[in-house]
C-alpha cells in the first residue's frame, strides 16, 4: 500500500513558483487500501485534488472513505466543501475525530453554513457517518489505526497506521516540552518506518515569540525520531512563509543530525 501526500502546508495555503516544490495545499494524505476503500488523514485544501483524481480514476459502484481528522483548525478541514466524492450518492464517508459525533458533524457542517457556501452540508448526496475515535486500535481495510493526543490549542491527535510493509506516524500540530520530547508520543511512535513531524518553525523563529503557539521545529522532530528509533523523518506542516529554498535549508540542517530526513511534499508516496 502507498500513502500519498496531497497537502503538506500548515496554517494557510500558498501559491506561486517559490513554493511549487513542496506544494501550497494544506494538510491531506491518502492511503488506498483497495480499489473501493480509502483512508484519508485530514481534509486540508489538498483534499480537492484527491477528490478530482478519485472522480477520474474510480470505476467502482461504491467508494468507502475513512476520514481521520487530527483536529478542526481550518488548515485541516477547509478542503471538505470542495471534495467532489461528497457530492456523489455512491460515496460513504465515516469521519473520525477525538470528539463527540454530534459535535464533529456540527463543526464540519458549519464550514458550509449559509452565507459561507452555496450548499448546506445536509444537502450533499453522499452518506456520512461520524464516530469518536475508539480507545484501542481500529482495523480499517487491513491497516491498524491508532491515535495519540498531542499538545496543541483546542487539542489535536497523532495517527499511527500499521500496514503489512511498515508503519507511519503523523504528528503535526504539536508542541514539545522545552527539555526533551513528548514521552507519550515517543512510545506511540516506537520503531515506525516513517515519522511525519511538525516543522513549522526554525529553532530561531520558535524562540522569537512562538512558544505556546502549539507548533514545533525540525530540531524537536529529530529528537523525537532518535528517541523513538524511527527509520525516516519527514518534515511537514511547512510554514506558509517558508519557500522551497527555506525548506531545503531546514532539511539540510536536520540531515546533519538525522541523515534519513526529507521534506514531505505533494505527490510524495511512501510504502507501508
Ligand atoms: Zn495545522
Ligand atoms: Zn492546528
Amino acid at each position: 500500500m502507498e500513502l500519498e501526500f496531497w497537502g503538506t502546508r500548515g496554517t494557510c495555503p500558498v501559491s506561486g513558483r517559490k513554493t511549487a516544490g513542496c506544494g501550497g495545499n494544506t494538510a491531506c494524505a491518502s492511503l488506498a487500501v483497495s480499489p473501493e476503500e480509502l483512508i484519508i488523514i485530514d481534509a486540508g485544501t489538498g483534499l480537492r485534488n484527491l477528490g478530482r483524481k478519485l472522480k477520474e480514476s474510480s470505476r467502482t459502484e461504491r467508494l468507502e472513505i475513512h476520514l481521520l481528522l487530527t483536529h478542526f483548525h481550518l488548515d485541516h478541514v477547509w478542503g471538505l466543501p470542495f471534495f467532489e466524492p461528497l457530492y456523489s450518492d455512491r460515496t460513504v464517508v465515516t469521519f473520525y475525530a477525538d470528539e463527540e459525533p454530534e459535535e464533529t458533524e456540527r463543526l464540519l457542517a458549519s464550514l458550509m453554513s449559509r452565507r459561507l457556501f452555496p450548499l448546506e452540508f445536509s444537502e450533499l448526496r453522499s452518506r456520512r457517518r461520524f464516530k469518536t475515535l475508539p480507545a484501542g486500535r481500529m482495523h480499517l481495510g487491513g491497516v491498524d489505526v491508532s491515535y495519540q493526543p498531542l499538545t496543541h490549542p483546542q487539542g489535536s491527535v497523532a495517527y499511527r497506521l500499521d500496514g503489512r510493509h511498515g508503519s507511519i506516524v503523523f504528528a503535526t500540530d504539536t508542541e514539545h516540552p522545552l527539555k526533551g520530547a513528548d514521552e507519550a508520543l515517543i512510545g506511540f511512535s516506537r520503531g515506525a518506518e516513517h515519522f511525519v513531524c511538525d516543522s513549522t518553525y526554525t529553532p530561531e523563529e520558535y524562540e522569537d515569540g512562538r512558544r505556546g503557539w502549539g507548533h514545533s521545529t525540525w530540531e524537536a522532530g529529530v529528537k523525537l525520531a532518535e528517541a523513538a528509533g524511527v527509520k525516516n523523518l519527514l518534515l511537514s506542516h511547512h510554514n506558509p512563509d517558508h519557500d522551497d529554498r527555506a525548506v531545503g535549508g531546514i532539511v539540510r540542517r536536520a540531515r546533519r543530525r538525522f541523515p534519513r530526513t526529507q521534506a514531505a511534499r505533494e505527490g510524495l508516496k511512501l510504502r507501508i
